[in-house]
């Protein structure tokens, strides 16, 4: 069976480097809050070109404390819209619902499958006050229109960059285009600790501080609390292990692009519709999401002839029980792209031998 992702394999590149950083974190006696972190949080804001990172204990607070950051500034109040794609990954969504914001779902380009800057400027009303573009499957969205909209309508822009580390156009990378953006480093994303961990990038110092407070219980200072804050941290291990793969990632993704273009060359069969990338650098292939309107049955068949398959995602975030209260609207290009989307095997240590038998497989398939 070719393995959707091999992440044993991934971090066996890697093993003794990984060894010795955990080693150097046993033995300083210090667990949270020290060097490693310091490290890490330079050298991830240097890779994406801002002047702060903060560490946080996953991607999903990564966005919500800075939603509840900029509450805490008063730039957002509860009720104020957020806009999110319709297609996202649920976090996106739960970030704005945590802080009593409203999200505003609003339709995908079915070619990008990110958020149609078009679509933007009708589904805002007098509330609306931010917009959460995702970089969905590593590829950037189209920050300059987007960017373009917010400053006309002084809204803040959060990238949810979770997939997309590195992404990069106009020499912008992932991370660097909006107000703040949200990075998970969940063991599957490109950048993948081995555990836990997110972060946040952006230039703003009095957001960062906020940010710095808020993982912290609220406080800057020992036993002063400013803000009724959390406890959300990237703890030493994991940024040490974050230290050693950030690294490689260049590297990785370089490979990925490689097993990309293979295929985009090499599959060639009118039943599968496979995704375009607008720039070379600005997708960084965390999946490749191809269509197919038969997908199940070719997701069944890949599974018979020994291709292992992911759906990204099968049920659309308006059609979810924990949202009820869209469950009777329609969001029909989203229907579509979740009835119709499969993510073909990819990662930085698959063959190419391996990418070819998928092509091969693929091109072989008949309904
Ligand atoms: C993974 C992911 C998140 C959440 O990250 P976690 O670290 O799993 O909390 C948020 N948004 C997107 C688009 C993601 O892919």
């Amino acid at each position: 069976m070719i393995p959707f992702l091999d992440l044993k394999a991934i971090n066996a590149q890697y093993r003794d480097e990984l060894i010795d950083a955990c080693t150097r974190v046993i033995d300083s006696g210090w667990y949270i809050g020290g060097s490693e972190l310091e490290q890490f949080e330079q050298q991830f804001a240097n890779y994406c070109g801002t002047k702060y990172a903060i560490g946080v204990a996953n991607g999903l607070d990564a966005l919500i404390l800075t939603l509840r950051a900029w509450k805490e500034l008063g730039k957002l109040k509860e009720g104020d819209e957020v806009i999110v794609p319709s297609n996202t990954y649920i976090a996106s969504i739960l970030a704005i619902s945590a802080n009593n914001l409203t999200p505003i779902l609003v339709e995908p380009c079915i070619y990008s499958f990110n958020i149609d800057p078009n679509k933007i400027e009708t589904a805002m009303t007098s509330r609306t006050k931010a917009i959460i573009p995702v970089h969905l499957y590593g590829q950037l969205a189209d920050m300059p229109a987007i960017m373009d909209t917010a400053k006309r309508h002084e809204l803040l822009v959060l990238e949810d960059s979770a997939q997309a580390h590195g992404a990069c156009l106009d020499g912008k990378r992932a991370g660097s285009w909006g107000d703040a953006s949200g990075f998970s480093f969940y063991p599957g994303k490109n950048l993948g600790a081995l555990g836990d961990a997110g972060a946040i990038t952006t230039n703003d110092e009095e957001l960062a501080n906020t940010l710095r407070a808020l993982r912290n219980y609220g406080s800057y200072e020992k036993y002063k609390n400013l803000f009724q804050g959390v406890n959300s941290r990237l703890d030493e291990i994991q940024a040490a292990m974050l230290n050693v793969k950030l690294n490689h990632l260049n590297d990785e993704i370089a490979h990925r692009r490689k097993l990309a273009n293979a295929y985009l060359k090499g599959i060639n069969n009118n039943a599968i519709i496979l995704p375009k990338k607008e720039d070379d650098s600005a997708h960084v292939w965390h999946v490749f999401v191809i269509r197919c309107e038969h997908r199940d049955e070719l997701q069944k068949y890949l599974t018979d002839n020994g291709v292992q398959t992911l759906i990204h995602y099968p049920i659309p975030p308006h059609q979810q029980p924990a949202y009820k209260e869209w469950n009777d609207q329609s969001y029909l290009i989203s229907e579509k792209i979740h009835a119709e989307v499969l993510s073909l095997p990819i990662g930085p240590t698959m063959t190419m031998e391996d990418i070819n038998t998928v092509i091969q497989v693929c091109n072989e398939f008949q309904l």
